[in-house]
């Protein structure tokens, strides 16, 4: 019964991955619990190998998988990502790649986090972000997480101890945290609204919906230390199959209190576009749309296009302007925040 279950549960993880979405539904997740009586754990670690051969590390050839629960009983999966050509630093680790996809499912908070090798410092300090962050259980393959109880997962809280996190620098006002809903009350400013317009009278209908998407992305960035929100879109074309043979794959910046561990826009665009099924070496990938304001504090603009022209050469980058509750001191709080019409 126990392989039996093993089984059914990779089988949902490699549907996840087959249907592009890296989502394990949560109606999947409650049939194979009730058919399997199956725990947290040993759901989630099942769920590991089908996303850990996801994944696409060009340059230590080290494969790591994920597996996160979601409150809404959803179940999102990641794999690390490397990116040949560009600094070590430009890696997507699994635990990151889940939670973006969790976001991108719209996930209001993580419970538990499996993952096929300990969760590294730099996502521990990710993970810090997440609404719960203390309790959020950590499941290790092997449990060589240190925790007192390796199936029930040990507190992030125990592996993080003493903390620097959101309310070093928020103080009491740090919500909303990562995952949690907001609009940023991003517009595109007249270049980037001139922008769209070209694109419109040009009949470009997959540029116009990448620049919608990035402007989506960009106002459902995490991004309460910069008070930069930033999105971005990347566009592959021809031979998808798709009305019109074109895909979009967006995603907003997701920042950390420790900085360095933040996603930038292009890198949660990148899981995206990597769970969506995009080449191997990203040659499909051919235009991106990067949505920030100008003169801000932090900028994208021109590590993006040294990325992109590092590992995507054939993508051209359009940077648009934007506007709008952008103040360098600004503190996120959706219900302060107006959707716009
Ligand atoms: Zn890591």
């Amino acid at each position: 019964v126990r392989l039996q279950a093993t089984a059914a549960v990779a089988a949902a993880a490699a549907a996840a991955v087959a249907a592009r979405t890296f989502v394990v539904p949560a109606s999947v997740v409650a049939a194979l619990r009730s058919r399997y009586s199956l725990s947290d754990a040993s759901l989630l670690l099942a769920l590991i190998p089908p996303a850990r051969a996801a994944a696409r590390p060009p340059v230590s050839a080290f494969r790591v998988g994920a597996a996160a629960l979601g409150v809404s009983g959803a179940a999102y999966l990641g794999a690390n990502l490397e990116f040949a050509g560009a600094p070590l630093h430009a890696a997507v680790h699994a635990e990151q790649f889940a939670v973006a996809v969790a976001r991108g499912a719209s996930e209001r908070q993580l419970t538990a986090l499996a993952t096929s090798a300990a969760p590294c410092g730099h996502c521990r300090q990710f993970l810090w972000e997440l609404p719960g962050a203390p309790a959020l259980r950590c499941i290790t393959a092997g449990g060589s997480s240190g925790g007192p109880s390796a199936d029930a997962g040990t507190p992030l809280a125990q592996l993080l101890p003493a903390a620097f996190g959101p309310a070093d620098l928020l103080g009491a006002n740090a919500a909303p945290l990562l995952l949690q809903p907001r609009h940023n009350g991003v517009q595109l400013a007249p270049g980037g609204t001139a922008a769209l317009a070209a694109a419109r009278a040009a009949g470009d209908a997959a540029l116009v919906e990448a620049i919608y998407a990035a402007l989506a992305a960009a106002n459902g960035a995490h991004a309460p230390y910069s008070g930069c929100p930033a999105g971005m879109s990347l566009l592959r074309e021809g031979h998808l199959g798709a009305a019109g043979g074109f895909a979009v794959h967006a995603g907003g910046a997701a920042e950390s209190a420790a900085f360095n561990p933040s996603l930038t826009p292009l890198h949660a665009a990148c899981v995206a576009a990597a769970a969506a099924g995009c080449a191997p070496d990203w040659s499909d990938v051919t235009r991106a749309v990067l949505v920030e304001r100008p003169g801000a504090p932090v900028a994208y603009a021109a590590a993006t296009a040294a990325l992109l022209a590092a590992f995507a050469p054939r993508c051209a980058l359009t940077v648009l302007p934007a506007e709008g509750n952008l103040s360098p001191q600004w503190k996120t709080r959706a219900e302060e925040l107006t959707p716009l019409a």
